[in-house]
């Protein structure tokens, strides 16, 4: 079997699905699989897909795509957009896109274990081609890993993926150390005192308490992180109210932080329930808000050792002047539970995806970072080629570089 690395990532692209409804996805990867001849395993972690190619004695190496879109309605134009829709976890239909291009990991991938399989002359050990749902909430690693992943194959000696970025197509960028930030998502909920919209001094409006944290919150990485240090802290939801003519008596805030070191990461915490706690105060809140938790990720840490191994194949590979260094991300990924359950190091690495020349005119116009379209963005379309062959390249590689 030949896998058409193109057809295959247009009808991946053409019919995302939402975490953990991956099955059509983990359907045609589990065909595949098979076709080739490997050991594979279905419904792991709900719709995560395994495929081992057992290959003599020798290391043990786990490549790891992830298979999950998201909710998002694509406005890229291309002829293979997709159109699908899909059912979110409150129940409601929703759009769906690869918009974080996982699509392009998972034919990668594909191509990978046809590569290796067809060079398996040449080395020796064991592979294990893991495809991962859910990564978008954090939760796919972590539900294979709960779900028996290293009892039914074996525990790798190196983690080893990749992430398609907005950088130029034919790069690969792999940092050593902390390398995609820890996140933690917040929900606030704050409460007033609801009315008529004619008579707010009969109200405690938490529209005004909303609008004006969510201003106060943006002092924090300005105002309160060392400028040595980083963090990110984005409100990404704002719900409140039902009809301009009635104040609502709640509204609800969805912070995501992103940071790389603990202290930081307690420091920003403590600064936002500050912040929230005292901007309700300064509306005469009778209610003090909730601020909980929903979700988070730890930092990525690729290590320094297996990264140094890894981008000294890949400068033999492309040459120096396709392997930078792009320094720490501020996504997050939860890869890195994969290799921390096996006790192995991990390195993850940025593959580019971008027409190199749109590279050229945004860094002319110094408007780089509005012209190309970044993951999660409606807009964001990776170029097929050489984005593919390149990321088939870089696995098999880095597999071989650790294999015997
Ligand atoms: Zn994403
Ligand atoms: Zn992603």
């Amino acid at each position: 079997m030949a896998i058409d690395l193109e057809a295959t990532y247009k009808d991946l692209h053409r019919h995302p699905e939402l975490s953990f409804a991956e099955t059509r996805t983990s359907g045609i990867v589990a065909d595949m699989l098979t076709a080739l001849g490997l050991e594979v395993v279905t419904g792991i972690g709900r719709t995560g897909v395994l495929g081992v190619l057992r290959n003599g004695v020798g290391p043990t190496v786990l490549l790891r795509a992830d298979m999950d879109a998201l909710p998002v309605r694509e406005e890229t134009g291309l002829d293979y957009a997709s159109e699908d829709c899909g059912v979110d976890p409150d129940g409601d239909e929703v759009p769906v896109m690869h918009a974080c291009g996982h699509d392009v990991h998972v034919t990668c991938l594909l191509g990978a274990a046809e590569r290796l399989l067809a060079e398996r002359a040449q080395w020796s050990g064991t592979v294990v081609f893991l495809f991962q749902p859910a990564e978008e909430l954090g939760a796919g690693a972590l539900a294979m890993i709960a779900d028996g992943l290293y009892d039914r194959v074996p525990k790798p000696d190196v983690v080893l993926g990749q992430h398609v970025a907005p950088a130029p197509a034919g790069i690969v960028g792999v940092h050593a150390g902390p390398a995609f930030a820890a996140t933690d998502d917040l929900l606030v909920t704050l409460h007033g005192e609801g009315g008529h919209g004619s008579r707010p001094e009969a109200t405690i409006d938490p529209v005004v308490m909303a609008a004006a944290t969510v201003m106060r919150l943006q002092t924090i990485v300005s105002r309160e992180v060392a400028g040595g240090e980083t963090a990110v802290v984005s409100v990404g939801t704002i719900h409140s109210g039902t009809k301009a003519n009635v104040i609502p008596s709640e509204a609800t805030l969805g912070i995501n932080i992103r940071t790389y070191d603990t202290a930081v990461r307690d420091r920003v915490v403590a600064a936002i329930r500050r912040i929230v706690a005292a901007e309700a105060t300064a509306s005469g809140a009778t209610r003090m808000p909730e601020v909980e938790p929903a979700g988070s990720f730890p930092v990525l840490h690729n290590d320094a050792t297996a990264t140094e191994r890894t981008a000294a194949a890949f400068v033999a590979a492309f040459g120096a002047d396709r392997v930078i260094d792009p320094g720490r991300v501020t996504g997050s990924e939860d890869v890195g539970a994969l290799a921390t359950a096996a006790g192995a190091p991990i390195v993850y690495w940025l593959l580019g995806g971008e027409d190199p020349s749109r590279f050229v005119t945004g860094l002319a116009n110094g408007t780089t970072d509005a012209d190309i379209p970044s993951n999660h963005s409606p807009h964001f379309a990776p170029r097929i080629h050489p984005t593919l062959e390149v990321g088939v390249e870089a696995l098999v590689v880095a597999a071989r570089e650790w294999l015997g």
